[in-house]
């Protein structure tokens, strides 16, 4: 039988057979531990896995604790989200697996969202092949002094190809079209800590209450906590696998002729550059360049691009 994994306390993992929502407890089989994997947890919330009931169930009677179900397989992920400790570590943790979509949560102000940390998100998801819609709250805070940077931010990165959605939980603007667009979905909440994540998932769902347990920084140097993330379910729909901590995610290993993939905008028009690989820097002929020159390439974006080539460069 098939379920999908919501939980992991540490103990052992709840599942459901979605998109029924009745949680039990499964354990891994002892053998499945030790399979090779540099991440620190083998099964993610998001996985899908096949299971058998523990001996001896009556019909109807669902597993616990003391008879939990036993996971046998873990399905092939159709995408990943993985967060390492630091740059130089090997461990890595998947954050979440299989999911629809990732919305990242930005403010213009109250914090100021950081545009080159925004753009290190998109990169690891599209480097993960998850798709992405940009939330853009507090929109109840910016008055006639924002206008500006608010309409360039929607220009900037509806421009990229990300569909941008302005929210104030504290005015409900917004929450209705943010709960159809994860209606039927599994959807990550990502952001810097701030934006307002935990308020958007109330907002969405009062019945909710996220951030009972902040993810640990020790369990990612390899201590034992029990704290992990966790998949909600929207009554109006959908689920919501929310990531607290103030990095989220956004760290990932590229090769420098790699980076530009991975910007959409830069992709679709690279093909016209005179050589191959270029790095849109310092080429004759480079088509990026002549994009942002001609303003179709947003210059902040780019900017992100030579600031990401430099540290990859760093690092090596
Ligand atoms: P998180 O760290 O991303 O989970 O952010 P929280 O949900 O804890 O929100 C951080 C702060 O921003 C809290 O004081 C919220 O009340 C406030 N906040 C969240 N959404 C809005 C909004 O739409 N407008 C305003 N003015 N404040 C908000
Ligand atoms: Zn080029």
């Amino acid at each position: 039988m098939e379920a999908t994994v919501v939980k992991h306390t540490g103990s052992h993992y709840l599942l459901t057979v979605l998109p029924e929502w009745a949680l039990f407890p499964a354990v891994l089989r002892g053998k499945m531990r030790q399979k090779g994997s540099s991440a620190t947890n083998p099964v993610a919330v998001g996985d899908c896995v096949e299971f058998t009931l523990p001996e001896g169930l009556q019909p109807g009677q669902m597993p616990d604790t003391e008879n939990p179900a036993v996971i046998t397989e873990i399905l092939p992920r159709r995408n990943y989200i993985i967060r390492r400790s630091t740059n130089l570590s090997r461990q890595s943790h998947i954050i979440a697996s299989n999911v629809d979509m990732a919305f990242i949560i930005v403010t213009i102000n109250f914090p100021e969202v950081k545009l080159p940390f925004l753009d290190r998100l998109l990169v690891t998801c599209e480097v993960y092949g998850v798709p992405v819609t940009i939330v853009l709250n507090k929109s109840d805070l910016y008055g006639p002094e924002h206008r500006e940077r608010v309409a360039a931010f929607h220009e900037i990165y509806e421009g990229a190809g990300y569909p941008v959605m302005d929210v104030s939980v504290s005015e409900g603007t917004g929450i209705g079209a943010l709960r159809e667009a994860c209606s039927g979905k599994v959807c990550l909440f990502s952001g810097a800590s701030g934006v307002g994540k935990s308020s958007l998932i109330k907002a969405l769902d009062p019945a909710l209450n996220p951030r009972t347990g902040e993810i640990s920084q020790s369990h990612l140097q390899g201590k034992h906590t029990t704290t992990f993330y966790e998949m909600y379910r929207l009554a109006s729909g959908g689920y919501i696998i929310d990531t607290p901590g103030i990095r989220g995610f956004g760290l990932v290993y590229l090769e420098k002729e790699e980076i530009a993939l991975y910007f959409p905008e830069m992709l679709k028009v690279s093909r016209d550059c005179r050589f191959t690989p270029c790095t849109h820097t310092h080429e004759p002929g480079c088509a990026v360049k002549a994009a942002v020159e001609d303003g179709i390439i947003s210059y902040e974006r780019y900017s992100s691009y030579l600031g990401m080539l430099e540290e990859e460069q760093k690092y090596r």
